[in-house]
């Protein structure tokens, strides 16, 4: 490895859709006791998260969407400047 390959720049992230992101079709996403507060909204919901967390389905998916966002900003950051 020389480090001196030039690097492609990736391809551009395509527009999210909101709700398109997660399939929440499982049981295991729905709370059968009742509805708590979302964990992003504190709107309460019987939704849950894949770590079992109260969350609408659109709060994980922007709040997914915006890790993303965050994570590719960073990378453009240390990347090379185009
Ligand atoms: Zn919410």
């Amino acid at each position: 490895m020389t480090g001196r390959k030039r690097r492609r720049a990736p391809p551009a992230e395509p527009d999210y859709v909101p709700g398109t992101l997660l399939n929440w079709n499982d049981s295991r996403h729905w709370d059968y006791t009742g509805p708590q507060p979302c964990r992003y909204c504190t709107v309460p919901t019987q939704l849950r998260d894949s770590h079992g967390s109260h969350a609408h389905k659109v709060c994980a998916e922007q709040a997914l969407a915006e890790q993303v966002a965050d994570a590719a900003a960073a990378y453009h950051q240390n990347g090379q400047t185009t």
